[in-house]
């Protein structure tokens, strides 16, 4: 910095800084009525089988309404949950709300139904005892099995020690499969695809985002999907937005899609309308099948 440039550096950066600092302390503040305020919501976003273009699962994204502020992205708060220790209560009350939710839909629309839930690298790594809270509220929860899916990021498996791979056994042990978010974007380390029991890879928005014929992202989403599928994998493309990157995912043979071309995350009443309108239309066409002479 130039010489002199000291007493203007701190004129101008240092009430930023403290504004920035400040308006943090407020929102953990809020974050912390929010959760007994009613102000949190769970959305779900479809994930289409891309083959038959039918919703066989669903992702539930948080959302927080601030009474002054609007909707707050879990971009933002998130962060702020973490560093606050409120994120294993939010954790909790995702999960509780997920699996209401996921056995409704199950009982009434979609017997194979799954609610996706993530899972922050520090939430899935506190070691105070939280998480075994958790598992054992998951537990007595006593869901049917596969109903659920936790969402990891591939950090986490990197430097995964014996208290990583134990939570992931212990996950499986309640019958929760695992998908790997934002694959892609993390170190390329593949080893711990063999080394540990994961069901789905979500192949990052970024990769989808630039999918065109003989492009690079399109050799990288080939060869994701072709060594997920010979491993046992199935693959999730994110941010799926036209129908071409959709067109170009099946024809590589990736199994599912999620992105805004086939719906934004909406809330749950919503999504359960979308779900009965989709059984009610299967029905109709295999009466039709029947009826037929
Ligand atoms: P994520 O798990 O990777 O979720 C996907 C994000 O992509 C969501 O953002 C979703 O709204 C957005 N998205 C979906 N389709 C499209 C698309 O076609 N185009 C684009 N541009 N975006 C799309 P959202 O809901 O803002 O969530 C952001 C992140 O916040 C999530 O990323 C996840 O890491 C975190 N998050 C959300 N809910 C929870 C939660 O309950 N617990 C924890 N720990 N983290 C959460
Ligand atoms: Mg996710
Ligand atoms: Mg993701
Ligand atoms: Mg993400």
């Amino acid at each position: 910095a130039a010489k002199g440039g000291g007493r203007n550096r701190f004129s101008y950066f240092t009430p930023t800084l403290q504004v920035a600092a400040l308006n943090r302390m407020r929102l953990t503040n809020d974050l912390r009525g929010a959760l007994k305020g009613g102000q949190l919501a769970l959305y779900f976003q479809p994930i289409v089988h891309l083959r038959t273009g039918r919703i066989h699962k669903a992702e539930a994204l948080i959302r927080w309404t601030h009474p002054q502020r609007g909707m707050v992205s879990p971009l933002e708060f998130i962060p702020l949950a973490e560093s606050s220790g409120l994120i294993m209560e939010i954790g909790s009350w995702v999960l509780r709300e997920s699996v209401q939710w996921v056995r409704r839909w199950r009982r009434e629309h979609h017997p194979e139904f799954q609610v996706s839930v993530n899972q922050s690298p520090l939430e899935f790594q506190r070691d105070d005892g939280s998480y075994q809270a958790w598992l054992g509220e998951l537990q007595a929860l006593d869901l049917p099995g596969q109903s659920v899916v936790v969402e990891i990021t591939e950090g986490l498996l990197l430097d995964a020690n014996s208290a990583v791979s134990n939570k992931l056994l212990q996950l499986r042990d309640a019958g929760i499969q695992v998908a790997l978010d934002d694959f892609g974007t993390g170190y390329s380390s593949l080893s711990y695809l063999k080394k540990f029991d994961i069901d789905y890879l979500k192949i990052d928005r970024s990769f989808t985002r630039n999918l065109a014929p003989d492009s690079s992202d399109m050799a990288l989403s080939d060869a994701i999907i072709v060594m997920a599928h010979k491993l046992g994998l199935r693959v999730i493309a994110e941010g799926v937005e036209t129908a071409e990157q959709r067109d170009l995912l099946a024809a590589a043979g990736c199994d599912y899609g999620q992105g805004y071309l086939f719906a934004r995350p909406m809330p749950a009443e919503q999504f359960d309308a979308l779900l009965k309108a989709q059984a009610a239309q299967a029905a109709q066409a295999a009466q039709a099948v029947q009826a037929a002479p």
